[in-house]
This record gives structure tokens, sequence and C-alpha cells, in this order.
């Protein structure tokens, strides 16, 4: 076979995407995906064509992004450590700093031990991919993370999907699976594209019923949700506990890599079976030297995520007054839901002629007719910031017709 006719399957699918891109970035100013924003320092503005925007659609939620303190450690990791590490962490890619992490991440979040991944999508494929394997059964949440999804699925496990934060579904699941093998259930705390939170003490109770494992990604409760950002058992007060918990060192803390926390048996065991972990290189030094500064930053300075969820709350308000549909969000995590998709994208394009940039997110992503701008208020807005992007969002969905 020659190599044009051993590309003719892939050949049609290629040339539908690239239609679909031409149609969608026929004018730059429209353009919302992979564009290169340019930080402009530890401020919640980027530069884009020479603009200077206001970007209401990040992750950095503790403000940390840019900070002098996290740029000066990673500064320093690189110094002492180089840029790389030369290999996996069981072989030669361990460096001190790597071990200094975990027992942060343990200590910040109340466990004995933790284990840090090169990224939160590796450290859910690994660690789902150590629970689990045939003969075992997973229950996902239906707005599960694409990461978790993936890794259920290549466990060989049987999966089986229940209604959004719906334990009566997740209780119905359960009894009708077959006996035998470990039961795990899995769901992210805070919800990445609708921001609201999984009802940890019903699923808890319903787990224990059947025997089953809790596992919680608190990738967007890190810094968001409890008193002081430690996720979902602080925020249920630490009435129940989950029995697996993983996260990012990417969202809250502005840094690359997962976490997973435990006893020290079970990190022992994550160890050796967690084959994104065994077989993909150790967390550059750069990003273990931020990683740690951050979490250290964010143990003394609690106000960070405090002035978040106050002026999350506060958004949230305002925008509901004004008319606009923010589903069931409780976080800083506040999605504007504007219906199709073409309304998503010229509602961001209109905002970005407003100063300010709102990234749509369409379907597959999120259900047909239910797209949005994923929005997020974060410790780096000023109260002048989100009052300014109020105005924009308003002014930009009257001019648009989404709002009368
Ligand atoms: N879990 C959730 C809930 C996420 O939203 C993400 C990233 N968007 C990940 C895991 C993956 O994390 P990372 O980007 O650090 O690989």
């Amino acid at each position: 076979m020659n190599a044009p006719e051993a590309w003719r399957h892939l050949e049609p699918k290629i040339e539908a995407v690239g239609q679909r891109i031409r149609q969608l970035e026929w004018d730059s100013s429209r353009r919302n995906n992979f564009v290169p924003y340019t930080a402009d320092g530890n401020t919640p503005y980027v530069m884009l064509d020479g603009e200077r925007l206001l970007m209401m659609s990040g992750y950095g939620y503790i403000g940390l992004n840019g900070d002098t303190r996290v740029v000066a450690a990673a500064k320093a990791a690189i110094d002492e450590y180089g840029t790389g590490t030369p290999g996996v962490r069981a072989l030669a890619g361990t460096i001190p700093l790597h071990e200094e992490l975990e027992e942060e991440v343990a200590h910040f979040l109340g466990r004995e031990s933790a284990l840090v991944f090169s990224s939160g999508y590796a450290g859910n494929v690994g660690t789902i991919g150590a629970l689990c394997g045939p003969g075992d059964t997973i229950f996902l949440d239906k707005l599960d993370h694409a990461s978790i999804v993936d890794g259920a699925q290549l466990t060989g496990a049987t999966l089986t999907r229940f209604r959004h934060n719906d334990p009566g579904h997740l209780d119905r699941r359960l009894a009708a699976a077959e006996p035998g093998g470990t039961r795990l259930v899995i769901v992210d705390s805070v919800y990445s594209m609708d921001g609201d939170i999984a009802p940890l003490p019903e699923l808890r109770e319903v787990c224990d019923r059947h025997g089953a494992l809790l596992m919680v990604d608190e990738a967007h409760a890190l810094g968001v949700i409890g008193a002081t950002g430690r996720g979902i058992e602080e925020h249920f007060e630490y009435k129940v506990r989950a029995d697996i918990k993983v996260g990012t060192l990417s969202k809250a803390v502005p840094a690359n890599g997962g976490w997973i926390v435990g006893s020290k048996p079970f990190m022992d065991y994550v160890k050796r079976f967690a084959r994104p972990f065994l077989f993909s290189a150790a967390l550059a030094p750069a990003q273990v030297g931020a990683a740690l500064e951050s979490l250290r930053i964010l143990d003394r300075e609690p106000e960070r995520v405090t002035y978040a969820q106050r002026e999350s709350a506060r958004f949230r308000d305002i925008v509901k007054q004004a008319g606009f549909n923010t589903a069931d969000s409780e976080t800083a995590v506040v999605p504007l839901i504007v219906g199709s998709d073409q309304n998503a994208w010229d509602y961001a394009s209109a905002l970005r002629k407003a100063g300010v940039i709102g990234l749509p997110v369409i379907s597959p992503a999120v259900p047909p007719g239910l797209a949005r701008l994923r929005i997020a208020i974060t410790a780096a807005h000023s109260r002048a910031d989100i009052d300014f992007a109020i105005d924009a969002f308003v002014s930009a969905a009257r001019q648009t017709g989404l709002l009368s």
C-alpha cells in the first residue's frame, strides 16, 4: 500500500476539521481557540494583537500566576536542579524537591502521604488504572472530566454513568450492578463547566450502603471551596471524607502536575501500579518549585480564597439579576449560558470589542443548546475589574440580543 493510500480513511476527517476552522476563523477577532495570549505580569489582563484585555476565563483562582515569590521559587529550583529531570521517578528522576512537594500536599490536605504526577490528566489515568481492572465496576457522574472517563475506559472494568449530581440514580445503578470486584464511584468536587459542587454527604451514604469506594477530583476545588481552600471535605465541614482524593497543580496552583493523597501503604501501592507515574518523566524542577511555594502561600494567605468566594457570590447575584442563566453554579466557576454555539461565538466577539475575554464552550464539551461562556472569578480580579467585566457582559448581551 503506498503512502497516500494509507491516509485515505483519515483524509476526509482532516479536511472536515480544516473546513470547520476556516468557517469559524474567517475573522481573526472571532478566533477563540489556540490563541496565544501574553500574560501581563501578575494581573488578570492579557495582551492580544496589541490590545490589553481583561481575561475572565482563566484558571488562576487564587491569583498567583506571575507572583514574584512563586517565580523566584521556580527560578531557584532551576538553579539548583536544572531544567529537566533525567528520568522517571522510579529511576533517576526523583529530586528532593519532589518529596518536599509531596509532604506539603499531604500536610495541606490532611492525609498521611501524597504522590505527584506530571499532569492532572496523568494523575487520573494512573490512579484509576491502579485501582481497577477487568471484573471491577466504575460509576461515573455524567459530567465527569475527560481524564476520568479516559482513565476508566483504559482499565477494562465495567463502566456505568449516573445522572449528574444525582445520588438517587447512583444508588439504583449500584443496586443493579453485578456483585463482586472493586466498586469505584468517581466525581468532580467542582464541575469545571458548571461550577456546581458534588453532594458529598449523600454520595458517601450511598457508597457506604453498597460497599463502594468514593474518589473525588479536586481540580477546581483546591483553593476554591472550603473556608481555607482545602476542597470538598472542608466545604462540608469535614462531616464526611472521600476515600481517594486527587487534583491538579495547574489551576489555583499556577504550575503543572497532578496529585493524589492517601495513606502511606496506599501511596506505595499507587507508586508501583500507576503507569503514567512509572513510565513518564518526573515533573520538571521549575514546576515543582512553583507548586511548592504556591501551596505554602495558599496555606499562609487564606484571605485569597475568601476574597474570591465573596466576589464570585457577588458576581453571580448581579449577573443573575441582570437576567443571565448561570445554571447551578455556586463557586468561582460561573457559566453564562447563551444557547447555540453561534450565540456563544457572537457574544464572545462582542465582549472582546468591549475589552473582555470570555471564552465560549460549545458542544460536544457541553450538551447542544447549552453553549456558554465559562467565566472564573479569581483573587487576581479587583472589584473594579469585576465591575468593568459585568458592564461588558451586560452591554454585549444587549447588543447581541441575548438580554433585552
Ligand atoms: N480534572 C479536572 C476536573 C480538570 O478540569 C482537569 C483540567 N481541565 C484535569 C483533571 C486535568 O488536569 P491537567 O490540566 O493538570 O492535566
